[in-house]
This record gives structure tokens, C-alpha cells and sequence, in this order.
């Protein structure tokens, strides 16, 4: 890497990630008033105000800090020549091949850290002291998603240095990578179930209302992306499905009549 292109990097990361979530949770906070009230026939919880507290928002600034500070920790480590980060454009096929092989590995690799690290959250040992903060949202907005104790902001947070130093990856897909972490977090706590028609395919991911019912019944829904760790530890809420499909018909109902 150039002396140049070093030192373009020295801020990319300590920007780029608060500044990433930030722009999703203003966005699926103002999701309703963009598309001039269009949303609020998906909304998953009609009693909830969706509102933001105090404490979420202030909970969230200090959580967006802590990942500034983890994105300074990686441009620093860059700059020192450290990190499995790479920044190279000459591709073949292979490269191109392993690029894309590159994105899915590191969202497998999150979507088992994301289970593993949320069931020792719910254990004994941390639920009280350090998880119980993020519960505290039981109808879970926007502002939620990142409203945690900082204990868990590091645990979260802690799956972009372990793919940056230990999977080689491009640097434009580490940032992709980013991007959709993100968005899910805040998607999946936005409030809204703006997916109620998936196709039959598309069951085997999460939904906002799988981690509505995780806010909702605490015991289960524990999972991010894929829900296949949840049903191979049979950690689904059991009616979720059920839920599922009366909420996508109350919506489907309500569009019509609007
Ligand atoms: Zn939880
Ligand atoms: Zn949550």
C-alpha cells in the first residue's frame, strides 16, 4: 500500500461505521413520514408509538462512539501494516471467485458469533448485569437496535476486528459487509414488518417480528440473519409462524383498504 493511500485509510473506518448506522436509524425512524405514511399499515404493533426514548437515544451515541473507536483501532492497524484487510484491484478469476466466497464467509462467520455471543448474553453470568439494558426496549424502534450496554457494544461491535484480522478480505467487501450489518441491526428493531409477503424461499431468514418476539417474549427468537440456528436449537417462539401469517394478512388488509 502507498504512503498516500495509507493515510486515506487512517479515518475510513472510524468514520465509516458510526456514520453507516446513524444513516439507517434515521432512516427507519422517518421510514413512515419518507413514504408520507405508506408504512404504518406494516407496523408490527399498532399500540406502539415507536417512539424513541431518552435512554435509547443517549444509550445509542455512546454505543455509535465505541464503534468509532473500534474503526480507529483497525486504521491504525492498517496504517501499521496490520490486519487481513486487502486493498487489491487486479483481479483473475479466482480473486474474483474468492471475493465473492469472501462476503458469505464473513456472514456465516457473524451469524454463528451473533447466536453463540446473544445465548452467553442471556446466560446467568451477563443477562442482569449487562444484557438486561438492551431489553429494556420492549417494543423496539430504530433508536433500539444499538441501545445496549457498552459490555455488549464490544461483543457486537467485536465480529468486524475479528474478520478484520483473521479472514482475507477486500476491502470494499469488508465494507459491503458493514453496510448490511447495519441495516439488519436497525431493520430487524425498525418496528415495522416491511417483508409480510416473502416467498416460501425466503423463510429461512429472519424477520422484524422473529426480533420483535425476542423483545417481546425474552426466552426465544435469539438469532440474526438465518433462522436455522434457532431451529436447530429449537429456540423459535413457538407460534411464530402463526404470527407470522396473521400479521402479513392484518397488513395485506390493511393496504387494501388504504
Ligand atoms: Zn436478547
Ligand atoms: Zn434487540
Amino acid at each position: 500500500m502507498g504512503k498516500t493511500e495509507r493515510h486515506r485509510t487512517m479515518i475510513l473506518w472510524t468514520a465509516f461505521i458510526p456514520i453507516t448506522a446513524l444513516f439507517f436509524i434515521v432512516y427507519f425512524d422517518k421510514i413512515n413520514v419518507i413514504s408520507r405514511g405508506k408504512k404504518s399499515a406494516f407496523k408490527i404493533d399498532d399500540q406502539n408509538t415507536l417512539k424513541a426514548t431518552k435512554r435509547e437515544v443517549k444509550l445509542t451515541l455512546l454505543s455509535l462512539s465505541m464503534f468509532a473507536a473500534i474503526g480507529l483501532v483497525m486504521d491504525i492497524c492498517l496504517k501499521a501494516g496490520y490486519g487481513a484487510i486487502y486493498n487489491d484491484y487486479h483481479f483473475g478469476l479466482l480473486e474474483t471467485l474468492y471475493l465473492i466466497a469472501s462476503f458469505f464467509i464473513a456472514l456465516a462467520m457473524h451469524d454463528l458469533y451473533f447466536y453463540a455471543t446473544h445465548r452467553l448474553l442471556h446466560s446467568k453470568l451477563f443477562f442482569n448485569r449487562v444484557h438486561a439494558v438492551h431489553h429494556k426496549s420492549h417494543n423496539p424502534n430504530a433508536w433500539s437496535a444499538f441501545s445496549f450496554h457498552p459490555i455488549e457494544g464490544l461483543f457486537q461491535i467485536g465480529i468486524l476486528p475479528l474478520i478484520f484480522f483473521f479472514l482475507p478480505i477486500h476491502s470494499f467487501v469488508f465494507g459491503l459487509f458493514t453496510i448490511l450489518l447495519l441495516f439488519i441491526s436497525v431493520y430487524g428493531h425498525c418496528g415495522y414488518e416491511l417483508r409480510p409477503n416473502k416467498v416460501a424461499a425466503f423463510h429461512m431468514f429472519n424477520t422484524s417480528l422473529h426480533h420483535y418476539q425476542h423483545h417481546q417474549f425474552v426466552r426465544y427468537n435469539f438469532g440474526l440473519y438465518l433462522n436455522t440456528w434457532d431451529k436447530l436449537f429449537k429456540s423459535n417462539y413457538p407460534k411464530y409462524e402463526e404470527s407470522f401469517e396473521k400479521l402479513r394478512d392484518t397488513i395485506n388488509a390493511a393496504n387494501r383498504a388504504q
